[in-house]
């Protein structure tokens, strides 16, 4: 009877200090997640604030959204979603619409995308990157990491990655690419109502995704994360740094994410990369001026943006952000 007692006694010990760790594994965001999904809307701007976005609503109800944070300081496709992937300034990646359109880059550039560093971190991770803009998965990621890619409308890409999630696959990073609001938007402008339906479609595909990721219980640890590259000018087009054109939105789901929490307000759409490396567990490389934004993750401070070594787009985006202010007071 003695030894059952000392046996309970030694289960019952046991399992007080297994559920206080296990309960801090589960509440860290460095390296607490095992999956990064990132969902890219071209040309959305800041607008999911503005559209009927019921889904992006729902999903972001208990997440972290920023409607000012900034692009580029050229605020075009290529620019941006370059340094969503790389962490890095237009001003070192260097890659624009033309340029990334003619050549395939591989992983022995100077400033590669987060899809090295996560192969680089888990040689036997899936990796995926299903995209509406060809480009992305042939200029801007690389070619030699075995990252699953795909290309279609973005209806085609919606039920190709419904059925990808659906079949068991579980990419520790995913990257999708919607495209038809940036074709609204570049046609009628950010004003036209059709601009807002456009959104509204998207809003659609994002919560179809977000539905399959959840049936295939890929949410418990996973970082769900919708980002804009830029958005339009009213007549539409984008490339300066008007409100309408350089504000975008970065929102962010998951398990450790301060609900409602209020970014820092030097928020950048590049420090998605930062985001994603952090929740995976994987250090930063010291090249990247991508940042952790504070009041994102319950548990992390937020770390200040160091002027070296992205120094020149530190000084232009300061100068850039007097336009952007005075024009977003035209709203
Ligand atoms: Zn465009």
């Amino acid at each position: 009877m003695k030894k059952l007692f000392c046996l309970f006694l030694s289960v019952l010990l046991a399992a007080l200090c297994v559920v206080p760790a296990f309960a801090a594994e589960n509440t860290k965001s460095f390296g607490g997640y095992d999956h990064v999904f990132i969902i890219g809307v071209d040309g959305a701007g800041q607008f999911f604030r503005d559209a009927d976005t019921p889904n992006f609503d729902r999903i972001f109800a208990d997440g972290a959204v920023d409607y000012t944070a900034r692009t580029e300081t050229i605020a075009v496709s290529a620019q941006n979603w370059g340094s969503i992937l790389t962490g890095v300034s237009y001003l070192r990646h260097l890659m624009t619409n033309s340029s990334a359109a003619k050549r395939e880059r591989d992983s022995s550039t100077r400033y590669p995308t987060i899809f090295k560093y996560v192969r680089d971190a888990y040689p036997d991770a899936q990796l995926a990157s299903v995209v509406n803009w060809n480009v992305i998965n042939h200029g801007i990621i690389e070619n030699d990491l075995g990252v699953y890619e795909w290309t279609g409308s973005d209806e085609e890409v919606t039920d190709h990655i419904c059925a990808y999630f659906n079949n068991g696959n579980a990419p520790k990073l995913f990257f999708s690419h919607f495209d038809g609001v940036d074709a609204v938007g570049h046609e009628l402008g950010s004003r036209s109502p059709a601009y807002y339906e456009e959104i509204s479609k998207v809003d659609g595909y994002i919560g179809r995704i977000y539905d399959a990721l959840e049936a295939g219980g890929l949410l418990e640890n996973g970082l769900f994360i919708v980002v804009s590259d830029h958005g339009h000018l009213r007549l539409g087009g984008h490339l300066g740094a008007s409100a309408r054109e350089s504000y975008t939105t970065v929102a962010v789901k998951g398990k450790t994410v301060v609900p409602g929490g209020a970014f820092a307000k030097d928020t950048r759409n590049r420090d998605v990369a930062a985001i994603a490396l952090y929740a995976l567990g994987i250090e930063r490389p010291a090249h990247m001026s991508a940042v952790v934004p504070a009041n994102l993750f319950s548990d992390v401070a937020g770390e200040k943006r160091a002027l070296y070594p992205d120094l020149i787009d530190a000084i232009t985006a300061r100068f850039f952000l007097i336009i952007t202010k005075l024009t977003a007071l035209l709203h």
